[in-house]
This record gives structure tokens, C-alpha cells and sequence, in this order.
């Protein structure tokens, strides 16, 4: 008998203090506990009502508990689940041709996270440079202030030293330049470079659009030298930025694309899209992972993307995009020492703080929470919002009304 079960541990009360005990403090969660949430409300443990404008990191694009993708999900765990990758299945299957027929790409490889995701573009890419022109051919390059993932390859070809420091020994071969720099560009991409892997617009690192001119030299020089071009569109990509890919709006068709977050609207799941030549350097046996593309995963990802990809709904994600960056500029204008003007595309918005308030988005949206608005920060000096490409224009009008009612509560301190 399992004591620890014995003793009643899974009908305990549980609280915000209990993850300080109990779980690896990697994480500073917020002091309320959600639990129920559908489309953009949510709830908290003691029924406090959230308007969220985060969908969990640009995740639930289609709302929480979307019907259509729940009722797919409990399809699918009522059918099969797991067969591992000795067997295909219909759903996999079937989602890799919808991403197929609606993408550049020929073939797809299914794993579990974006940084799964970019694990294998990665992977790809060195199998695919070195068998193509020979072991000279290692080199990554990727941007200062990009975000690819937490493995140790991603984390290291990610911009942002703060998350490699104390994991050294890094892998090597790998150099950032300045995003959105042609020069350094032109610069860093020789012979020896097997990938370029860029996010066509950076969220983590505080929501910043690429030039199209830096992507389509990014394009050229991979051209030139034979490198893969990898987009990393785990946050841009499943409608975020008003395309169904971000590379559509950009006009840059990339060798390969990674997605994840919306893909799944929570349910984890990541792609790795690409083209016939260069998926053939994934042999059988060359890379893998047990749950990649399983049935559950898969089935919700469909059900997801063809919700997203259509035209009308695109559509409106641009029209509400358009609201809310309106909003955003008067709010810029009319609290000038709070906040500089807005950026992003679509539903990937970013408010700056001004000078004065540097180092402070995350105190902003302390405050915002506490009036029951749920926003993202993109660093330290930005204000992040993504919220569910579903959102009403009733909800923009709220969240702009509490974003208005923080400002003035955080200025009196
Ligand atoms: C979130 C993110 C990742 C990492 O995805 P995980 O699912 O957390 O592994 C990679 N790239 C970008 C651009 C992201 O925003």
C-alpha cells in the first residue's frame, strides 16, 4: 500500500503556498490560483472573475475550453491514445497533411514543445549541412534577445545569457548577432553556417517586429552559402500575427518552421515543418521522441488549425488587432511618463514603460491583476499582450478600461 496516497494527499486542500513547498522553485507564479477558466474568463480559487488577455503565453488562441477542440479531445481519448512510434496513426496523419496543403512545407515532424521542436530544426540542420557539404559545416546562427527554448542546444542558440548562466560547459559553434543588424549579418554567415534560426517578430525578448529587409538578407545569404534558414514561429505562427504563419506577412518562405504554443490551445504538442530534400536527412532512426504525434496531440492540433486558418477569421484577428492598438496608442499618449507607443503584429502586442518606469511591467501588472486583467510582461521594460485570437470587442473595451483604472492605481503608487 502506497502510504503517501493513504494519507489523503490528493484531496488535501491545496493553496498558492503549496507550490513553495512542494514543487522546484523555477517559477514565481502569481498569488491566485486559477481554476476554471472558459474563453477569456477566468477563475480563481476563491471565484474571483480574470478577463485574460494572456492565453497562457499565446497559447489558447481559441479561448480555454473551446468546444469544438474539447469535443475533439474527448473523441479522440475515447478512441485511442498511444500506439508509439512503431505504429502511425489517422490523426497525425491527417494533421500533417492539413500543415502540409496550408504551408511551403512537404513533410512535418511532431514533438512535444517548441523547444522540441527547435531541437530537431536544429538537429536537422547540422545532419543536413554535414551531409550535404561535409563536417566543416557546423556553425549556428541566431539573434542577441532571441528565445528558442530551454534544452541545453535551444537555451544556447537562444540571446539571452541570464538563461545559460551556471549550465556551462554550452555546446559550441554557435554565434548571436543584433537582431534586425543587415550588417552583422552579412558579417557572421559564411561557408561554415548550417542554420540561421530567427523569430520573424521576438516575443520574449520584448516583442519586436523583424525589418523585412533584415529577413529577406537572412534569406539571400542562407541562399549563398548554402545554410537552412529556420523560423522559429513557435509564438508568431497558428493565426497570433493576423497570417496564418507570420512568414506569410513577411513574404520570406524559411527551409524550415517550428511551431508549438496555439498549435495545441494548450494541449502540448510541437511541429517542425519542411521541405522533401531536407527532410530526407532525417533517416530512420536519426532523431525521435516517444510522444510526438500521438493521437490526442494530434487530433486536438487539427481541430485547432482548422478553426484558425480561414479567412474570415483571420480576418478579424487584424480588425481586433487594429482595436486594441488604437487603444493602446491613446493609453501611450494620455499616461506619456507610464508608457511609450505600442508594437507587434496581430495579437502580439507590446506596451513599453517609459524611462522613468524601466524594470517595472511586471509591478504594472501586478496591479492590473489585482483590477482582474491578466496581461504577459516581455522582459522587464515590456508590457506584453496576447490575448485569445477570439477576444470581443466587448473584452477589448474592458481590458482597455482596466488598463486605464491600473495605471492610475499604479502612478499613486
Ligand atoms: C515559447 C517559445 C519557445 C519554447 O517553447 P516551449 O514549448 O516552452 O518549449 C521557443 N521559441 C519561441 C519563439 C517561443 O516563444
Amino acid at each position: 500500500m502506497n502510504a503517501k496516497l493513504d494519507s489523503g494527499v490528493a484531496t488535501r486542500p491545496v493553496t498558492r503556498q503549496t507550490f513553495d513547498e512542494v514543487l522546484v522553485p523555477t517559477y514565481a507564479p502569481a498569488a491566485m490560483v486559477p481554476v476554471r477558466a472558459s474563453g477569456l474568463d477566468v477563475w480563481d480559487q476563491d471565484g474571483k472573475h480574470y478577463l485574460d488577455f494572456t492565453s497562457g503565453i499565446a497559447v489558447s488562441s481559441l479561448g480555454h475550453c473551446n468546444p469544438v477542440v474539447v469535443e475533439a479531445l474527448t473523441r479522440q481519448a475515447n478512441t485511442l491514445w498511444h500506439v508509439g512510434n512503431g505504429y502511425t496513426n489517422e490523426p497525425v496523419l491527417r494533421l500533417a497533411s492539413a500543415l502540409i496543403e496550408a504551408t511551403f512545407a512537404d513533410r512535418c515532424f511532431f514533438a512535444n514543445s517548441g523547444a522540441e521542436a527547435n531541437e530537431a530544426a536544429l538537429k536537422l540542420a547540422r545532419k543536413y549541412a554535414h551531409g550535404k557539404f561535409g563536417p566543416h559545416k557546423s556553425r549556428i546562427v541566431s539573434c542577441y534577445s532571441s528565445f528558442h527554448g530551454r534544452t541545453l542546444f535551444t537555451v544556447s542558440v537562444g540571446g539571452q545569457s541570464k538563461y545559460t548562466e551556471g549550465f556551462e560547459p554550452l555546446p559550441p559553434e554557435i554565434n548571436h548577432i543584433n537582431y534586425n543588424d543587415i550588417e552583422s549579418a552579412r558579417a557572421a554567415i559564411g561557408d561554415d553556417v548550417a542554420a540561421v534560426i530567427v523569430e520573424p517578430i521576438q516575443g520574449e525578448g520584448g516583442v519586436i517586429p523583424g525589418d523585412i529587409e533584415f529577413l529577406k538578407t537572412l534569406r539571400e545569404l542562407c541562399d549563398k552559402t548554402g545554410a537552412l534558414l529556420i523560423f522559429d514561429e513557435v509564438q508568431s505562427g497558428v493565426g497570433r500575427t493576423g497570417t496564418f504563419y507570420d512568414y506569410m506577412n513577411v513574404g520570406v518562405t524559411p527551409d524550415v518552421l517550428t511551431s508549438a504554443k496555439a498549435l495545441g490551445n494548450g494541449y502540448p504538442i510541437g511541429a517542425m515543418l519542411t521541405t522533401n530534400e531536407i527532410a530526407q536527412y532525417l533517416a530512420v532512426g536519426s532523431h525521435g521522441t516517444t510522444y510526438g504525434g500521438n493521437p490526442l496531440a494530434t487530433s486536438v492540433a487539427l481541430a485547432v488549425i482548422e478553426q484558425i486558418n480561414q479567412p474570415a477569421f483571420l480576418a478579424r484577428v487584424r480588425e481586433a488587432s487594429s482595436k486594441i492598438v488604437a487603444n493602446l496608442e491613446k493609453l501611450a499618449a494620455d499616461y506619456p511618463q507610464l508608457f511609450t507607443r505600442p508594437r507587434g503584429k496581430g495579437l502580439l502586442l507590446g506596451l513599453p514603460m517609459a524611462d522613468g518606469y524601466k524594470g517595472k511591467s511586471k509591478d504594472y501588472t501586478k496591479v492590473a491583476e489585482k483590477l482582474g486583467l491578466m496581461l504577459l510582461i516581455a522582459g522587464p521594460d515590456v508590457v506584453r499582450l496576447a490575448p485569445a485570437l477570439v477576444v470581443s470587442d466587448e473584452q477589448i473595451a474592458e481590458a482597455d478600461r482596466i488598463m486605464r483604472q491600473a495605471a492610475d492605481a499604479f502612478l499613486a503608487g
